[in-house]
């Protein structure tokens, strides 16, 4: 296969997701040559978008490719490979990490270690990450809450019926809190219509704050070229491996060398490490930028359980209830010093989705029931998420097959403080009233919160990347993606990943880039870090 060389560009980045999105939007429209290559396409506008057998049970948007686990056994990740990564299917709760979780904390089953930057540092960019996705809440409400200002849109109504369950959790002495979520103008004429398939499916009409809406169309048409169907295969050094030169890229059946003075990766804590792990070098004899060996290392994904409360007398009908959050039990649990987590109500389960769980639950030995029944049932539940903090465990890593795939070893950690949350909130639901609690988990193999393996620290000897994710071994190599969190805490990661993405552009402009503050337009060239 022959090799075409590219060049030109100020800065490559890797990857349209959460990181990869945000830094080229935030570095758009200054003059700068910056290309996107993105593996997957544009998710297409269709019917399909919000069709739950299609998306749930087709796995219609699913990455398709296999990943390996520790024992050798394939599976597919839950992954997907689109202009926009994994935001197109999220559901769109943006959470600030709490104050406490840049601290140091001690776990039920181990420590949960200090972040090399404090919430303070961070806050400045968190709240530019919020006005950027449209994220609603209210500051007020939640025990847990860090130190800030207001959020810049207001929080969405609860539904009536969540009215009620908000009142009986109040009476059973919790503080229920409303869900910061990135809608756009929910509710409103042209905005988000608050429907039922928002969680896990894309929005067929462009109005969830995520990457592709709120940072990748605004970035290509301030002038940011984005290559679609590119997958990127390795990182590029020179020959006394001290500098990154670019990528080798597939696209179209062709291999392409494009040449980057400036790299910034943002292709998922997975895909990320594993990149690095198959660029390895003479140089880098064990991948790139591993030179404390971490690369891969300490892959986290939080411990997660899909809850139900059945009431066979009591309808739901409910169509948009992801909007409230209990937050009682994230720093320590009735009667422990330890944390437990968060809970969260869900989007509505449908029958078709209940049912692939459903087949799975049963090993797929009872796959005759209905999707009327499930339907049914579905009909009279409110969904919930339980959610416990996975602790970093070097064993838990990304490495290579020796045909090049993904082998992702994890054994989840903290498992007695997660059982434990589940615990409380099926008593939760028990008290208001709920006659069967349902509990459903993705365990080992839930790879939707990904995050960890390229750890950013002080200390080159105990990190991959420095505080601003550049690695320690290559100055002009960047990583902006889930991949840089030290711990990943018990709330959603998207906003932290965004937020830091934000603050790495802020620092590049300033620093290697050395581009004006508000330069909107303009022909600054690009430095070489
Ligand atoms: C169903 C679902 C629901 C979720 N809900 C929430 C939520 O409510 N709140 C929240 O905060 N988080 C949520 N998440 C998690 C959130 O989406 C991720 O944490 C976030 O998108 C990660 O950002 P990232 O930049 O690390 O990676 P991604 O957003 O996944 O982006 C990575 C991008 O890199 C591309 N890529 C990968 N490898 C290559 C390569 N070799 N060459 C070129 N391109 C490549 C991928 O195609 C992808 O576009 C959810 C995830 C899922 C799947
Ligand atoms: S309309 Fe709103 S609730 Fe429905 S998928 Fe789009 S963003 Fe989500």
């Amino acid at each position: 296969m022959s090799t075409t060389e590219v060049a030109g560009y100020d800065l490559v980045v890797v990857g349209s997701g959460a990181g990869g999105g945000t830094l080229a939007h935030a570095l758009a429209g200054r003059g700068l040559r910056i290309l996107v290559l993105e593996r997957g396409h544009e998710v297409p506008s269709e019917a399909e978008n919000w069709d739950p057998a299609a998306v749930w049970q087709a796995l219609r948007y699913r990455a398709t490719e296999r990943w390996v686990d520790g024992a050798g056994e394939e599976f597919q990740p839950y992954t997907h490979y689109n202009v926009g990564g994994n935001t197109k299917y999220w559901g769109s709760v943006l959470y600030r990490l709490r104050r406490e979780d840049f601290g140091e904390i001690v776990h039920r089953d181990g420590v949960s270690p200090a972040w090399p930057i404090t919430y303070e540092e961070l806050a400045p960019w968190y709240e530019r990450a919020e006005r950027l996705y449209h994220v609603h809440g209210d500051a007020t409400a939640d025990p847990t809450e860090p130190p800030r200002g207001p959020f810049p849109h207001a929080p969405v109504p609860h539904a009536p019926a969540m009215v009620r369950v908000i009142e009986g959790l109040r009476a059973q002495g919790l503080h229920p809190s409303p869900l910061p979520l990135a809608l756009v103008d929910p509710g409103l004429p042209g905005g988000c219509r608050l429907c039922n398939t928002c969680n896990s499916f894309p929005c067929r009409i462009h109005r969830k704050g995520d990457a592709d809406v709120c940072c990748v169309r605004p970035a290509v048409q301030a002038g940011v070229t984005l290559w679609t169907g590119a997958r990127v295969t390795r990182v590029l050094t020179t020959a006394d491996g001290s500098r990154v030169t670019g990528v080798e890229v597939e696209r179209d059946g062709r291999t392409l060398r494009v040449e980057a003075p400036l790299l910034v990766l943002a292709c998922g804590a997975v895909n990320s490490a594993a990149l690095l792990l198959r660029s390895a070098t003479a140089r880098h004899p064990r991948g790139l930028a591993n030179s404390s060996g971490l690369v891969g290392r300490r892959y986290m994904a939080h411990l997660a359980t899909m809850m139900q409360g059945f009431h066979p007398f009591r309808p739901n009908d409910t169509v948009f209830q992801k909007t409230v959050a209990i937050n009682d039990f994230y720093l320590r649990g009735p009667g422990v010093s330890y944390p437990l987590g968060q809970i969260q109500s869900q989007g509505r389960t449908h029958g078709i989705m209940a049912k692939v769980v459903g087949d799975t639950w049963f090993r797929g030995t009872v796959t005759w029931i209905p999707v009327w029944a499930y339907d049914a049932w579905v009909a009279r539940g409110v969904d919930w998420l339980a959610m416990s903090e996975d602790l970093p465990s070097e064993d838990n890593r990304v490495t290579l097959t020796e045909d090049g795939r993904i082998r992702l070893t994890y054994a989840p950690n903290n498992v007695g403080a997660h059982e434990q949350l589940v615990r409380e909130a099926t008593r939760m639901l028990k008290r208001l009233g709920f006659w069967k609690v349902m509990t459903a988990s993705h365990r080992a193999k839930n790879t939707t919160h990904q995050c960890g393996t390229l750890v950013f620290g002080r200390d080159p000897a105990r990190s991959v990347l420095d505080t601003w994710c550049r690695a320690h071994d290559l100055p002009n190599l960047y990583v902006v993606d889930g991949s840089f969190f030290p711990s990943s805490a018990a709330v959603n990661p998207g906003l932290t990943i965004i937020a830091q993405a934000l603050r790495v552009a802020d620092h590049l402009r300033r620093t290697v880039l050395r581009l004006p503050e508000d330069a909107a337009t303009g022909t600054a060239a690009a430095h070489s870090a």
